[in-house]
């Protein structure tokens, strides 16, 4: 229709076809999937299992430049391109996506479902709780948060032997270890089973964590923009006294635990990573974790149905995952190893799964491949990476664009495509080839299209197309889908940016310099104490994941284009040590963001009678 009627108008448009019925399009059986609704499904790993055998089909990356705070499109092509290959090129496809957080919904960017004719429906359902997996994570994370300054007052105020006797259950009238338990004994040499035979320094050794509460790293989570949670002081019950510290909420999307669930490749492995985390150090400095306080088990049964990928479909019937939703700015920005895996078996050899890596290649993409990729052991073959002439205006000096002005630009050279340029060339550095998507909006001209294509091209893209998904569904992107497919013919030469054996400042300056342009990294006081430490306590050897604006190349989000002559302030340092990952703070990056004056909730209403959503988008 023309013109383009609202997301969620051209969502209600379309009824999806009932989700058994996709499961059984695409080859599932009926015992592996489990429904939610008429039209979400959980996908059971067992899966994996049945298919191991099938070759994997072709991976393909969609990553995007340096956005305005609206985003480019990278969800919308994303869509629009499983939409070409499957509904028009005839090509089996599976589009994994991330699932969004309520922050974006209903703060300053609106939902992730994609938009116009490329769109997962039903788009509400998509944008809102789904299947609960966000509400899991929350529930896990705080529960370990809580396990933490609960077990510190219980340590203060009982007698080695009373704790003991608390921790270590009677089974059947006799007192008996848990396996974690078990595990904690070895750790600190002590070699025994029967606790009866523990000595009164054995017990006291294992009944205490001593855990210094100056250390503590582990966070309260909520999926909720509440900059008043930023800093909170915690513990001022009349139960508590005494016991009250300095903490803060996070927002849940940058939870480690759901970087665990998008890097986790089986239940096992998740417990396993569940129970390495690390919370704090005790006072003499040793790593204390989710196992030596004995939530795993707890943390792993709250997570068992969230570890299986969301079955959903895009407005012209294909398939979706939509799993783990990490923020790219403060987390690793994709979705799950998991979901991709499945998808690539279910496609089949000569078939594509298209995902997507949040923010501008030099945030989300570069997470991707040196995180993600190293965790999944899959290796991408083509990075389709999505321009729009809006944000490239922006990078030539014009306004970023704001909410109220939304689709309104204000004519300006094109000189931005500097920016698309760099982000080309970081593509290159991994040896991928790369397709550029410019996501075509109405006021584009074809002289600008035309110029994108062509600067983008002299850049060393593999190829350059315009796309026009948004307005006219899949068939607007059939010449992107025919590009990927070219593309993907093509050996991929991937390689890693850095080796993980090498010290953690060397890793992080490799990525500031090659990655974000800058001339040096400046670390804080803070940060080099903090990879002293990490690195004596034997994590040094883990992949980076860097907490940087997506808003620019560099730190400053008001630096457009391609900053130059700029050194990176690293100001913190932090460890996610169950995910795999050493997470430097660049500058001063919130890790709960806020709301605007005019939120999107404004616009968020149900009609009481239809019981229908409105004003999402
Ligand atoms: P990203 O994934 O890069 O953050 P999205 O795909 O979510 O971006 O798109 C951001 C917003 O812009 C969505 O509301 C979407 O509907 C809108 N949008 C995307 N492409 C177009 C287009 N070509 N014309 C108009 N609006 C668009």
């Amino acid at each position: 229709l023309s013109p383009v009627p609202s997301d969620i108008e051209i969502s209600r448009g379309q009824t999806p076809k009932a989700v058994d019925v996709l499961a059984k399009e695409i080859g599932l059986l009926a015992d592996e999937i489990e429904i939610y609704g008429k039209s979400k499904a959980k996908v059971r790993l067992s899966v994996l299992e049945r298919l191991k055998d099938q070759a994997d089909g072709k991976y393909v990356l969609v990553a995007g430049i340096t956005p305005t705070p609206l985003g480019e499109g990278k969800s919308t092509v994303t869509i629009g391109l499983v939409q070409a290959l499957t509904a028009h090129l005839n090509v089996n496809s599976f589009a994994c996506l991330r699932q969004p957080s309520q922050g974006p919904t209903f703060g300053v960017k609106g939902g992730a479902a994609g938009g116009g004719y490329a769109q997962v429906i039903p788009m509400e359902e998509f944008n809102l709780h789904l299947t609960g997996d966000i509400h899991a994570i929350t529930a896990a994370n705080n529960l370990l948060a809580a396990a933490i300054d609960t077990r510190i007052l219980h340590e203060n105020t009982q007698t080695d032997k009373a704790l003991y006797n608390r921790l270590v259950p009677l089974v059947n009238g006799v007192r008996e270890f848990s396996e974690i338990q078990l595990a904690r004994l070895k750790k600190l040499g002590i070699n025994k089973t029967d606790p009866s035979t523990l000595t009164e320094e054995e017990v006291s050794k294992f009944a205490r964590l001593d855990i210094d509460p100056s250390t503590i790293t582990w966070q309260r989570v909520l999926d909720t923009n509440d900059r008043f949670l930023r800093k909170i002081t915690i513990g001022q019950g009349n139960a508590e006294k005494g016991y009250y510290r300095q903490a803060q909420f996070d927002i849940a999307v940058a939870s480690e635990i759901m970087a665990v669930l998008a890097l986790t490749d089986s239940l096992a492995d998740m417990k396993a990573r569940l129970g390495r985390m690390v919370v704090a150090s005790d006072k003499s400095g040793q790593p204390v974790t989710a196992d030596d306080l004995g939530v795993t088990g707890a943390l792993t049964v709250l997570m068992k149905d969230a570890i299986k990928p969301n079955l959903m479909q895009t407005l012209e019937g294909t398939p979706v995952f939509v799993h783990a939703g990490p923020f790219a700015n403060i987390a690793h920005g994709n979705s799950s190893v998991l979901a991709d895996k499945i998808a690539l078996k279910l496609v089949g050899e000569e078939g594509f799964v298209v995902t997507e890596a949040g923010f501008g290649a030099d945030i989300g993409m570069e997470k991707f491949f040196n995180i993600k990729c190293r965790a999944s052991g899959l290796v991408p073959n083509v990075v389709v990476l999505v321009a729009t002439v809006r944000a490239l205006k922006m990078h030539g000096g014009g306004p970023s664009v704001s909410a109220h002005t939304k689709f309104h630009y204000v004519k300006t050279e094109l000189n931005g495509c500097c920016n698309l340029q760099k982000q080309i060339q970081i593509t290159q550095l991994f040896g991928v080839p790369v397709v550029v998507a410019l996501n075509v909006f109405k006021t584009d001209t074809r002289a600008e299209i035309d110029l994108v294509c062509e600067l983008a091209k002299r850049a060393g893209a593999f190829d350059a197309v315009p796309c026009y998904h948004w307005s006219v569904g899949g068939k607007g992107s059939v010449d992107l889908a025919r590009a990927v497919r070219e593309a993907a013919s093509k050996r991929s030469r991937f390689q890693f940016l850095y080796d993980v054996q090498v010290p953690i400042v060397d890793k992080i300056r490799t990525i500031a310099q090659a990655v974000y342009g800058a001339k040096d990294i400046e670390l804080s006081p803070e940060a080099q104490a903090k990879i002293d430490r990490y690195t004596q306590q034997g994590f040094g050897n883990l992949p980076i994941c860097m907490a940087k604006t997506h808003l620019s190349l560099s730190h400053q989000p008001d630096k457009k284009g391609v900053p130059r002559d700029f050194i990176l302030p690293i100001s913190d340092v932090r460890a996610s040590i169950g995910a795999g990952f050493i997470y430097p703070l660049v500058g001063t990056m919130s890790t709960m963001p806020g709301l605007p004056t005019r939120p999107c909730f404004y616009d968020i209403d149900l009609d009481t009678e239809t019981e229908q959503v409105k004003g999402l988008f």
